[in-house]
């Protein structure tokens, strides 16, 4: 069962919602304010957040930009009153999925809920490679090319690369990596990921001190994300 979180202070919209979406065969868990809205998406797995933007203690766009900011990568429907033209550009630049504008109609964002939930995973073709932002992988010839330049690996990052977008999206721990990548019986410390991941990051992130792919998730791992 896919998990919403609804963040939203209008006790009537929250019912309704609540009711529609649980109908729909949704497991709904709903908050009231920006702040506990935002501990909540943060600490808790949820497959989709409905965020509010006039909430209060703190405002939908605080708690989209902070959770981006976390690397939580969960998406975000925004709801707007109608008129908040300019909140679009402004959400859709902090990281929000979609919006809809109140009052919306039911089936419409159930549409958009479902295209949401149903983004499926991209899954790579062994022989066919993978690209994202300027960079192409070819996982047969084990060649990265950057803007059709081609990038130095070694063979670890290589191997690295090729678990991050075999699972992409997941987040990783550092002990799997290792595990996965280097093997059982290899370096004994988790910072040797660290430090691959760091020289993977210099070669294949356009600002690699503000990583777009390869994403940090704090107290947990990594992440990858292109
Ligand atoms: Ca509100």
């Amino acid at each position: 069962m896919k998990r919403i979180l609804l963040v939203e202070d209008e006790p009537g919209l929250v019912l309704t919602l609540r009711d529609r979406l649980t109908r729909e065969g949704y497991a709904v868990d709903t908050t009231g304010d920006g702040e506990s809205g935002l501990a909540r998406a943060a600490g808790e797995a949820f497959d989709l957040v409905l965020l509010d933007v006039m909430l209060p203690r703190l405002g939908g766009f605080d708690v989209l930009k902070e959770l981006r900011k976390r690397n939580v990568e969960t998406p975000v429907i925004m709801l707007t009153a109608r008129g908040q033209v300019v909140d679009k550009v402004v959400g859709l630049k902090l990281g929000a999925d979609d919006y809809v504008t109140k009052p919306f109609e039911m089936v419409e964002l159930l549409a958009r809920i479902e295209a949401k939930l149903r983004r499926a995973p991209v899954t790579p073709h062994p022989t066919l490679g993978y690209q994202f932002g300027g960079i192409r992988v070819d996982f047969r010839r084990a060649e990265v090319t950057k803007e059709g330049a081609a990038l130095e690996l070694s063979a670890r990052e290589f191997q690295l690369l090729k678990y991050f977008i075999e699972h992409r999206g997941a987040t990783l721990t550092r002990e799997e990596l290792l595990n996965e990548v280097w093997g059982y019986n290899a370096m004994p410390s988790t910072r040797t990921v660290d430090v691959h991941v760091a020289w993977l990051r210099q070669k294949i992130e356009p600002n690699p001190r503000h990583p777009q792919f390869v994403l940090t998730v704090h107290g947990m791992g990594y992440k990858f994300a292109g």
